[in-house]
């Protein structure tokens, strides 16, 4: 009895001491990486009607394959709801050559337009609200991408393109701010022309004192041979189970899912993912330095 007592508390003694002395099978991440077992993407053959194992890390989307056809979307709907279908879109501004004199004569009601809109452009987001997807941020030009045309300015507002369901929402999203301001500061808005199949750009008049801006949101055309609207889907991985459904609902071979786990944020903004994004290969962010103390346990390990 005692024996069999003392048996009980050596032996887990033992095996705890012999584990001491051997190479832990737990690895140290972030210094050290999780192997993936084959380094294949997971992928889905519609033709075979066969599913290739692979790790179902963040997506990869061959814009010269989609088509498209929001059959992903769907298949996402009843899962996580994380891909929305999106077009590009191109923000600018057309103005005269009256308002750019004004401009330069440091006349309060062009140079009043011409702050606002730049600051607010620039301004944090509108809170993410948790039941709607988030807002990422865009590259904005500034004052100096103003370009001559013949009759008056062009100012193209972005950098990038900004991605959207509409050009409603671009406006929802982006130019909120100002449309609000504009209304404080006496300018008239009024959307002039709605045009696109799916009614995707917008054309406002804004007007003052004379002044008028044409002020147009238009779908960036990509000029691709498969995908005539320009139409692909941007992944939310907020909202992302990684359940690989939607590359299986893609009949196009379009969508795949590579082994990159590492898209952690920390904010919902940079975790929605635009078509040209998931178009990118290797966006893991790189492991953080490594500390004296780390290197140090690390050797004891025998790493
Ligand atoms: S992997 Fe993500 S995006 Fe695709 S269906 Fe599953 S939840 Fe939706
Ligand atoms: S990724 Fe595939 S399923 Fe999704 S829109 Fe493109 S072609 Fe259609």
């Amino acid at each position: 009895m005692v024996l069999d007592s003392i048996a009980r508390i050596v032996k887990p003694m033992t095996v705890a001491f012999k584990h001491m002395f051997s190479t832990p099978v737990t690895v140290k991440y972030p210094y050290e990486k999780i192997v993936n077992t084959t380094g294949e993407y997971y992928r889905y053959d519609p033709k075979a009607g066969i599913a290739y194992p692979g790790f179902k890390g963040r997506h990869i989307l061959y814009l010269d394959k989609c088509t498209g056809c929001s059959l992903c979307d769907i298949a996402c709907q009843n899962i996580a709801e994380a891909i929305i279908m999106v077009y590009g879109f191109n923000i600018t501004l057309k103005l005269s050559k009256e308002f750019m004199e004004s401009f330069k004569k440091g006349e309060k009601t062009a140079v009043d337009f011409v702050e606002k809109l730049t600051e607010t452009l620039y301004m944090p987001r509108r809170e993410d609200r948790v039941n709607s997807h988030p807002v990422p941020d865009v590259a904005w030009t500034d004052f100096r991408a103003i370009q001559a045309v013949e009759d008056g300015y062009v100012w193209k507002l972005n950098a990038e393109p900004v991605y959207a369901y509409r050009s409603e929402a671009v406006v929802e999203s982006y130019l909120h701010n100002f449309m609000r301001w504009l209304k404080t500061a006496g300018w008239v808005d009024e959307v002039v022309e709605v045009q696109g199949a799916d009614k995707e750009d917008e054309h406002h008049m804004i007007s003052r004192e004379g002044h008028k801006i044409i002020l147009s949101i238009v779908k960036i055309d990509e000029k691709l041979a498969h995908n005539k609207k320009s139409y692909f889907p941007a992944v939310d991985y907020s909202r992302c189970v990684f359940c690989g459904l939607c590359v299986d609902a893609c009949p196009f071979y379009a969508l795949e899912m590579m082994p990159d786990y590492e898209i952690a944020a920390m904010d919902r903004r940079s975790l929605l993912y635009s078509p040209k994004a998931l178009a990118k290969p290797g966006v893991s962010t790189a492991p953080a330095e490594i500390g004296w103390f780390d290197k140090l346990v690390m050797a004891l390990r025998g790493w």
